[in-house]
């Protein structure tokens, strides 16, 4: 589905991804976990066209990518989650998801995607209750939950989720996860960028640890959930996979 060979980004001197390589199967969820400014973020806006890709190769499909226009990159099937939200805080939850869809109209019946509403609803309880808020007073945790319904609303080939866990509850963390398994279920293809690095082992197949802009490490998610570097370095060393 997505294959990066070799992809450098810079931020004026400072090279913050350093030949990344990694591929994404279709119907897979892979994450990418790494410390603070390990580059996961950059790595996630260089596949959806926010940052320039340097040198290297992006291919969705097969058909390169890299550096395209982000909207462009949107309507090929990539959407992307972002790391703090962004919702559309002055209109209704309801809207919000609607929008997600807003390409589809188009091309698409009014029935196909008020059942993938209906949907999302289902699997989002707390949003069928909301429907009618104003999605800014939502609390984060909910307005996650808005990003990621929107996301799945435009019924991309690939979503990109980075940090979905960021400053939530243990509680909401877990609802977003088994959500994005749902998802998975359904068909989704899926890139998981992530500090909660237990959490994100646990959902996805497979997995890269990245470090200083490069990929140290990579495996099947339940493998590198017990490797010793791994558990030293992200797992708070502890024997639980
Ligand atoms: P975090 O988990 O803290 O979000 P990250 O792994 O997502 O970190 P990035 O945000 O991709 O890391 O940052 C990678 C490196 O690039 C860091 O050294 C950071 O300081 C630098 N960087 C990120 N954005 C910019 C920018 N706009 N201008 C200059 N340097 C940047």
């Amino acid at each position: 589905m997505l294959r990066l060979e070799a992809v450098s980004a810079y931020y004026g001197q400072v090279q913050a991804l350093r030949e990344v390589s990694l591929q994404v199967n279709a119907g897979e969820i892979v994450a990418v976990i790494g410390s603070n400014g390990a580059g996961k973020t950059t790595l996630m806006n260089a596949i959806s066209g926010l940052v320039p890709v340097r040198s290297g190769e992006i291919t969705l499909e097969g058909q390169p990518i890299v550096n395209l226009a982000p909207e462009r990159i949107v309507r090929l099937g990539i959407s992307q989650v972002p790391e703090r939200r962004q919702v559309f805080s002055t209109m209704s939850v309801m809207d919000n998801l609607i929008l997600g869809a807003y390409h589809r109209y188009r091309r698409e019946s009014k029935e196909t995607i008020h059942s993938d509403l209906g949907f999302v609803l289902e699997i989002f309880p707390r949003l069928k209750d909301r429907a009618r808020q104003t999605a800014g007073t939502l609390s984060g945790g909910e307005q996650q939950m808005v990003a990621l319904a929107r996301a799945w609303m435009s019924r991309p080939k690939l979503l990109l989720m980075d940090e979905p866990s960021l400053g939530l509850a243990p509680l909401i963390v877990k609802e977003i996860f088994r959500v994005s398994s749902e998802l998975r279920e359904r068909g989704m293809t899926i890139l998981l960028v992530e500090q909660n690095a237990r959490a994100a082992l646990d959902l996805a197949d497979r997995a890269y640890v990245m470090e200083s802009g490069q990929v140290a490490l990579e495996g099947a998610a339940a493998e590198l959930a017990v490797d010793e570097r791994v558990r030293k370095a992200y797992l708070g060393g502890n024997s639980r996979p």
